[in-house]
């Protein structure tokens, strides 16, 4: 009897997998003339320096608008793209829109100003683009610190020698580094050994039950001490109450990003919401 459930339940677990198998084909398929349909758009979150109280950099954060479906996650298309070797040129696209908006909203919001792109470990394996994006930088005015590119632990777990290279390209370039999601991977102290970053972000898991109380706050105060002493300046993500904004503060925390100030936005809504906080 058992023997027989076990089989049936082998059959039913089969399926579902070969369901999921075909929608993501499927989404693989779709995904290849998303770029020529222009169904991509980047959406922008607010970085606000805790010293300041000013907005001096935005995340830059993909969104992918199917015909069908709606709004599809990066989380669930990304690995998508990567798995498809299509983050090459959607990374590219994302990168090239970045640079021109960053220096446009410099003449707007001021020099400073900084858009963080996100890059995935598989775009560290063909560095063609990276040599297309060097040169339109070096041929551009007034790039310097106008973009940050975000890399989680990934990246250097994946290749570490070449890519450790890679990045002093990126900060030669004029290009900032931060490490993503810091302290949920498994070797992070290893990791920022290994390479030169600018900043540290936080993860979000760190800030979520952040109270005086939890465990969380001597972390949190221990990771933003390291690496201020690391020479690093230290983000903190998905701050969305009031409470853990005084508490990061309160232990040095240089930028806050998450809802309690913006929520990622559209381009327009993001240049309306920076005009009214002004
Ligand atoms: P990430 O780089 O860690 O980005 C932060 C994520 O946290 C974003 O999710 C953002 O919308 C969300 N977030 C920000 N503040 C808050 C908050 O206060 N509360 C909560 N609950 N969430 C908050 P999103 O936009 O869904 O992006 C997910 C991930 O997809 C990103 O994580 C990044 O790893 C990846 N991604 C996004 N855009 C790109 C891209 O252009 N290229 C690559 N390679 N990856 C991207
Ligand atoms: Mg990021
Ligand atoms: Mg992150
Ligand atoms: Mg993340």
């Amino acid at each position: 009897e058992a023997k027989k459930l076990g089989r049936n339940q082998y059959a039913f677990y089969t399926q579902e997998m070969q369901l999921v198998a075909n929608r993501r084909s499927e989404q693989k398929r779709e995904l290849r003339n998303a770029l020529l349909n222009n169904e991509f758009e980047i959406y922008f979150q607010p970085i606000m320096n805790s010293k300041t109280g000013k907005v001096t950099k935005a995340e830059a954060l993909i969104r992918w608008r199917h015909p069908a479906m709606g709004m599809v996650s990066p989380a669930e298309f990304i690995p998508l793209a990567e798995d498809a070797g299509l983050i090459h040129e959607i990374g590219s696209w994302v990168f090239l829109e970045c640079l021109n908006q960053s220096l446009k909203w410099r003449e707007q919001f001021g020099p400073d100003f900084q858009i963080s792109v996100n890059l995935s470990p598989a775009q560290f394996k063909n560095t063609l683009f990276f040599d297309r994006w060097f040169s339109l930088i070096e041929s551009a005015c007034s790039t310097d610190n106008c973009l940050c590119v975000e890399i989680t632990e990934g990246v250097l777990l994946d290749a570490s020698e070449k890519t450790a290279e890679q990045l002093l390209r990126f900060r030669d370039a004029g290009i900032e580094v931060a490490i993503d999601d810091f302290g949920t991977g498994y070797s992070s102290l290893a990791y920022i050994k290994r390479i030169d970053a600018d900043y540290l972000k936080i993860d979000r898991a760190f800030i979520i039950n952040l109270s005086l109380e939890s465990t969380d706050y001597p972390l949190v105060e221990a990771i933003i001490m390291m690496a201020h002493k690391l020479g690093l300046k230290v983000i903190a993500e998905g701050v969305e109450t009031e409470a853990q904004l005084r508490l990061l503060n309160s232990v040095g925390c240089d930028y806050i990003q998450g809802f309690w100030y913006s929520k990622p936005l559209p381009q327009v809504e993001f240049e309306k919401w920076m005009l009214e906080r002004q």
